[in-house]
């Protein structure tokens, strides 16, 4: 074993993160994989952050850090915003002593303490070898804490805290109650989609929807230089970041769009070119999402928002769709997305003013009312297949880490 080892070996973590898992615990027989796939997000997520050990039993995961140059505060944050979480808390780890935990708990909680005015104490013994059985425990507890915080009184019923003690094989642990977690199920337990992203508020909301229920995700990018700049897509490189803080790293692959942008222009009725352009963005999108292992399309469309968003328009859109196509804000108002924006910390990224391929080129009267059949006849005189192939030779793949501050643009 070498020196480092060894001072592994005895370091004792004051602190470790207990994590509740969600409905994935739900699952019966798809409960160990789910499980699996959570612990390998916790890991992979952590990794970054230096040596912990995750390890789970009884519906509960252990997070420690193995040493003291484990960052301890960032792995919080990075636990609430992992998928398959449904609350989480961090816990004082104590010996498994009468004397230590009596002692610990006043002084651990002791910031929640002050402010509540009323508590109740919950203790649980899986060690049954521990001389005090666990309502013997609870009214130490209670006393101790009532002697050290005389402002409080004791509520068993609705009290603002609850004081939580475990006596477990290895430990004992105090918290408080947990925190909601970021909920759904653990990212990779849905399959893959490819989910079409520009630089506006609601794509990067649909991504983390369908992260949120297990889906893996890879992100395509239409972009049309040189009527929009690497600004613009170094904005969406921002935008994944904020997405991948929940979803996981992911890749983003931009596909050139300018070309076919001017030839729907020059050749098709003005009427109909935002619909012909996203046909076009759907046939890409699909074939990219066959090569990345996708088997679904997510966009960020909602109801009636703009034109291209009636049933008819989104009928002609998915008239070219291979596969299913997601649209998780389909029945969102455009405050509650905000809303979801904000909470992603995504907000403040898509509002800036950088121009996306489809303001460029936006019809000052489009249809709302397409027909299919028109519509394939506006398109016809255009060369589908080659303009497609075209701007798949032009893709290229970035992949985005959460995390990531700075993104390689010549
Ligand atoms: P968003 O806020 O996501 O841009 P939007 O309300 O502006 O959406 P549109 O511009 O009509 O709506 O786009 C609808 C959907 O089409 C987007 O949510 C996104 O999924 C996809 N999309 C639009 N522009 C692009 C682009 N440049 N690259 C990839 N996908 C795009
Ligand atoms: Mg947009």
């Amino acid at each position: 074993m070498t020196k480092q080892q060894d001072g592994q070996a005895d370091f004792q973590p004051e602190e470790v993160i207990l994590v509740k898992l969600g409905e994935i615990v739900l699952k019966g027989l798809n409960r160990s994989r789910f499980e699996n796939i959570l612990m390998k997000n916790i890991s992979r997520r952590l990794e970054p952050l230096g040596n912990f050990s995750i390890r789970s039993a009884q519906s509960t995961v252990y997070i420690e850090p193995l040493d003291a140059a484990a960052d301890f505060e960032a792995a919080v944050d990075q636990v609430s915003r992992i998928f398959g979480v449904i609350a989480y808390t961090r816990a004082r780890v104590t010996e498994k002593s009468m004397e230590s935990i009596l002692r610990e708990a006043g002084a651990y909680l002791g910031g929640t303490l002050r402010r509540a005015r009323t508590f109740k104490v919950e203790s649980k013994r899986s060690d049954k070898r521990f001389p005090k059985t666990s309502p013997q425990i609870s009214a130490e507890v209670g006393e101790a804490i009532l002697n050290q915080y005389p402002h409080l009184a004791v509520d068993v019923r609705q009290p603002d805290v609850t004081v939580r003690v475990e006596v477990r094989e290895v430990a004992a642990y105090i918290h408080s109650d947990a925190l909601p977690g970021a909920g759904g199920i653990p990212v990779g337990t849905g399959g893959r989609a490819a989910v079409l992203i520009s630089g506006g508020i609601d794509s990067p909301v649909a991504a983390w929807m369908m992260a949120k229920r297990g889906v893996e995700l890879t992100a395509v990018h239409f972009a049309s230089p040189p009527y929009t700049s690497l600004r613009a897509e170094e904005k969406v490189c921002r935008l994944l970041e904020r997405v991948s803080a929940y979803a996981g790293r992911l890749y983003m692959v931009t596909a050139p769009f300018s070309h076919i942008q001017e030839e729907i222009r020059e050749r098709c009725p003005e009427e109909y070119f935002t619909l012909i352009m996203r046909r076009f963005m759907m046939r890409i999108a699909q074939r990219i999402a066959r090569r990345q292992n996708c088997s679904a399309l997510v966009t960020g469309e909602s109801l009636g928002q703009v034109a291209s968003q009636t049933i008819q328009a989104i009928a002609c859109t998915d008239a070219v769709a291979e596969m299913p196509v997601f649209r998780p804000l389909i029945g969102m108002d455009k405050s509650e997305i905000v809303l979801a924006s904000r909470k992603i910390d995504a907000f403040d990224i898509s509002i800036e003013p950088y121009e996306d391929c489809c303001t460029v080129f936006t019809p000052r009267h489009p249809t709302t009312r397409p027909e299919l059949a028109k519509v394939e006849e506006a398109e016809s005189v255009l060369d589908i297949d080659a303009l497609v192939e075209e701007s798949l030779q032009g893709i290229y793949t970035r992949k985005i880490v959460p995390g990531q501050t700075e993104f390689d643009f010549a």
